[in-house]
């Protein structure tokens, strides 16, 4: 109850109050357990305004900004959708709840066993994990209808734009090590149409088409 409280809570301060109305994606966000993908000295703060450490030094992102870039991947429910960047499987929960297929590509086994786990007990079965090096997308299942990146990148690796759909939404943080712009590149035939959303920070994507090892 004191979760479901805190999450109620999350989405009206962290969300509506910011400016995101969208009813499906605050309903995803109230269904998906954010304290399920935190590891357990750190339930506390599952649902603060911030990001949170998940262990292998990475971090599970501050809600609102997973919240900015669903948006942005413009979901209706019937999408086939890529992540790159499984990480702890919260953001893979939420578009479980919004596409109709989700997968997903997370480069550290440990972090991809443990979030297939929980991912496994809350039912959600219409998603795929692999372990891979997701710089360079997940070939075997494109395209996609949306495509989304949860580690910054120096460029847009080549390999996710050869694999998004035509009319695909690819969302991804693109620029420096510490600071990026959240990047929206829309495909519509064999043009593509990039546009800034957001400023951000994100750990590296380290890959063939990312930052080096
Ligand atoms: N959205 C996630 C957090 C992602 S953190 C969540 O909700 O928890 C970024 C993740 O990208 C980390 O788990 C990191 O291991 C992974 N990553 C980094 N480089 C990668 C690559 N080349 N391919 C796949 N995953 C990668």
């Amino acid at each position: 109850m004191a979760h479901e409280d805190a999450r109620r809570r999350m989405v009206e301060t962290q969300l509506r109050a910011r400016g995101l109305h969208d009813p499906k994606l605050l309903q995803a966000f109230l269904d998906v357990p954010r304290h399920a993908f935190v590891p357990s000295d750190r339930q506390v703060d599952a649902y603060a305004d911030r990001p949170i450490p998940i262990g292998a030094g990475q971090t599970i992102s501050q809600p609102y900004i997973v919240a900015l870039m669903l948006q942005q991947l413009h979901l209706l429910g019937h999408e086939r959708v890529l992540e790159i960047g499984t990480g702890s499987g919260y953001q893979t929960a939420l578009l479980a709840h919004l596409a109709l297929e989700v997968y997903s590509v997370e480069r550290l086994p440990a972090l991809a066993e443990t979030a297939e786990q929980r991912l496994e007990q809350l039912g959600l079965l219409n998603v795929h994990l692999t372990v891979a090096d997701g710089s360079l997308g997940w070939g075997e299942h494109a395209p996609y209808d949306g495509i989304i990146v949860g580690a910054s990148v120096p460029r847009i690796p080549p390999s996710l734009l050869a694999q998004l759909g035509d009319r695909g939404r690819l969302v991804l943080p693109v620029g420096a090590a510490q600071e990026q712009t959240l990047t929206v590149a829309e495909r519509q035939g064999s043009s593509i149409r990039t546009t800034p959303a957001a400023g951000c920070s994100f750990v590296p994507l380290i890959g063939e088409e990312g930052w080096p090892v």
